[in-house]
Order: structure tokens, then sequence, then C-alpha cells
């Protein structure tokens, strides 16, 4: 809350002269200097009030004397020893910010539920506050299932694959505010899948990758029905991401005396994880971690080239952003489909293709999701 008013005096915006706006009525009006104001000036060193046809130089964050009702900037004046020369009228309340008008004494200015940027710090430091009570970073564990897949330091077989997917999900985990919990790679088989999500349980949320297809080896759904899973839903109209799953067990963690954990089984492609976290796990975590709901934000761009893509699913494609301002134009990348990583190094974004749309021509407005 505020703790006194801001600003807690009228302050000048402007290095100039404090005036009364009535003596300016003609122009040029020569002004009799009484005082200067400086920034932090002592209240004593203020005058305590302007008279007809007297002025006070005054600077940036100073306060403005009582009879005053505006400030005229330096650059519209001439000094001639103790009096003023001013050019320019003035309209009461010019350069003046009245004493609190951002904020009067005991308004509320942050609220729970926010997420400390630099605004809300600058804000809490402006009226003392110097310690803030924050929710802990939820911990959010990550498995990754998959026979194929080997840790990074590992030589892997010529049909093996590193697993790049928890690395990139303990970025984008520290990125929302998390603290990520790198489990063991689970392999395709259901006990030890079984004994690595009963483990993840224990934290605040759970994100699965792979095994949430239709292949004959994704057991992660299978695995977590018989543990008593609830399933909030199974697949979404999108690409990438299309199987991705969402729910809550609590089955896993007996000796935890807690409630169910939530838990997203996240398709095993390395841009369906990217992409479905940030559409779907990344708002969990941000709640999880004490913050009020919020959209997702979408910047903006004109299609730089005609697209053709099939309907019916919404689509997150990697491409280019580029430009200023209100010249922001948008490319796709080419690419290999939802495991093509090199591809999706090379954009900066992912365009957001709607749905309903066979061909989208170029120049039209694409939203499009900031990475
Ligand atoms: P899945 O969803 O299990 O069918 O896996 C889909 C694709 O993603 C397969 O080509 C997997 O090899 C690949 N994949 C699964 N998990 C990872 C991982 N942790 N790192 C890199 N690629 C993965
Ligand atoms: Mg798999």
């Amino acid at each position: 809350m505020a703790d006194r008013d801001i600003p807690p005096f009228p302050r000048s915006t402007r290095d100039g002269y404090a005036v009364r706006s009535v003596d300016l009525a003609k122009l040029p009006a020569t002004l009799d200097v009484i005082a200067e104001v400086r920034a932090g000036e002592k209240p004593e060193a203020i005058p305590s009030s302007l008279g007809p046809g007297q002025t006070s130089s005054i600077m940036t964050g100073a306060p403005v004397p009582s009879g005053a009702d505006a400030v005229v900037m330096v650059e519209y004046t001439s000094r001639l020893g103790n009096r003023a020369e001013i050019t320019r009228a003035v309209t009461p309340g010019d350069n003046i910010v009245p004493r609190g008008a951002e904020a009067a004494h005991g308004t509320t200015l942050l609220s729970p539920g926010v997420r400390l940027n630099e605004v809300a710090v600058a804000l809490a430091a402006s009226v003392g506050r110097s310690r803030l009570k924050v929710y802990r970073r939820p911990r959010i564990a990550v498995l990754t299932t998959g026979d194929e897949i080997v840790e990074v330091k590992a030589a892997p077989g010529p049909t093996q694959i590193r697993n790049s997917n928890s690395y990139s999900l303990a970025v984008q985990i520290r990125r929302a505010g998390g603290q990520p919990v790198l489990l063991p790679i689970a392999p395709d088989e259901p006990q030890a899948l079984q004994r690595l999500i009963e483990k993840g349980l224990e934290s605040d949320l759970l994100l699965m990758t792979g095994g949430v297809s239709m292949g004959r080896y994704d057991l992660v759904e299978e695995v977590l029905l018989k543990m008593g899973a609830e399933f909030f839903f199974t697949g979404a109209k999108i690409q990438p991401g299309r199987p991705v799953v969402f729910g809550r067990c609590g089955a896993g963690a007996p000796a935890r005396d807690s409630p169910a954990t939530y838990f997203f089984g996240l398709p095993g492609n390395p841009i369906s994880t990217m992409v479905t976290f940030e559409l779907f796990a990344r708002p969990i975590l941000a709640a999880l971690a004490g913050q009020s709901p919020a959209k997702l934000t979408f910047l903006h761009a004109r299609l730089k080239r005609e697209i053709r893509i099939k309907t019916g699913l919404k689509r997150f494609l990697p491409a280019i952003l580029s430009g200023e301002f209100e010249n922001s134009e948008v490319e796709l990348v080419a690419w290999q489909g939802s495991g093509d990583i090199a591809a999706t190094a090379r954009a900066n974004c992912y365009a957001v293709i709607p749905a309903d749309r066979e061909t989208i021509a170029a120049g039209e407005w694409l939203a499009v999701l900031p990475r």
C-alpha cells in the first residue's frame, strides 16, 4: 500500500519557472524571481506562497511552491538578473504532478497473485517495502519416457536418440518460475514406468514426455489409468501437440498424505513438448506459483509469403518474426515436422494458423506466439 501520498508533494516535471498562470495573460511577461527550488529542497527554504508577479526557478523533481499552478520550461524563458522573461503561455497544471495524483496514501498498489517483475519491484521499493511475502517456486517433476532415449552424455547406438526434452523443459520451467526436478528416463515397460510416475507425483506438478500417442508401446495413459488417475482431456485439436494429456492422480504417493497431483502427458516430439508446455503447462505452473489466471499473450504480424495448409487443426508453426514497430512480418521456416529441433532453432516464434483456413495470403495478419 502507498505509505504516503505519491508524489508526496506537487512535483515539477521540468526544469524551469513555477508561475501563477494568470500572470502570463500578456506575453512576454517579466516576473520577479524570489527563490530557487531544487529537488530535495528543505521545506523551510521553499517560499510559502508566490504573490502576483512573482516566480521561483525550479528543477525537475522539486516541490512546486504554493500559489504557483504551472511550470514553464526553461527553454521558453530568459533570465535577466533577478527577473525572468517568459515567452510562452501555460494552462493551470502544466508540468506539475499534483500531490497524491499517482496514488493516495493507503491505496493498494500490489495485490496477491502478481508476478514480481521490474515494475512491481520498483513499486514495492517506492513505498519502502524491502521484503515481500512470496510463494515458493513450485517443484515440477520431469519424466521422459522411451526405450530409444539415452542420456546426453551416453554414446547413442545407431537407433537411439539423445534425451533433449528433459533439458528444454527445465529451461521452460525455470523461465516460468518453477524449479525442475529431473527424473531418470523411464523405459516403455509398465512396472518401471509406474515407479517413476509415483516418484514424479511427489512434486507439485508432473510433466511426462512421450508415450501418449497411439503406438503399441505408448503406455503412459494405460499406467495412469491403472493408478486411478482422473483425466481432464486426452488430446487437443492442435499441431504440434495433438496427443497432449492432462489429469490428476493421487495414488502415486502413498507416503505423502496429500491431495492429487496434476500431471501432463506431453507428446515426445521435441517441438510438441515445447509448444504444449507453453500452451497448457505454463498456466498451471503459474497457478501453482500463486499467480492469478491470465490469458496467453500473442503478437500480431503480417504474413510475408502465402501458405497453404490442411484444415482441421490449429497450428503453431516455427516462424521468423522480423521488422519493427508497425511493420512486423512473419515467415514460416521450412521444417521436417515436430521432431525438427534444428529448424526450430532458426525460428524465433510460432505462427498461429487458424484451423479453418486452407490458404493464407501474403499480407494477412497472423497471431504469433513469442518464444
Ligand atoms: P513418442 O511420443 O513417445 O511417440 O515419441 C515421439 C518422438 O519423439 C519419437 O521420435 C521419440 O524418439 C522422440 N522423443 C521422445 N522423447 C524424447 C526425448 N526425451 N528427447 C528427444 N526426443 C524424444
Ligand atoms: Mg515413445
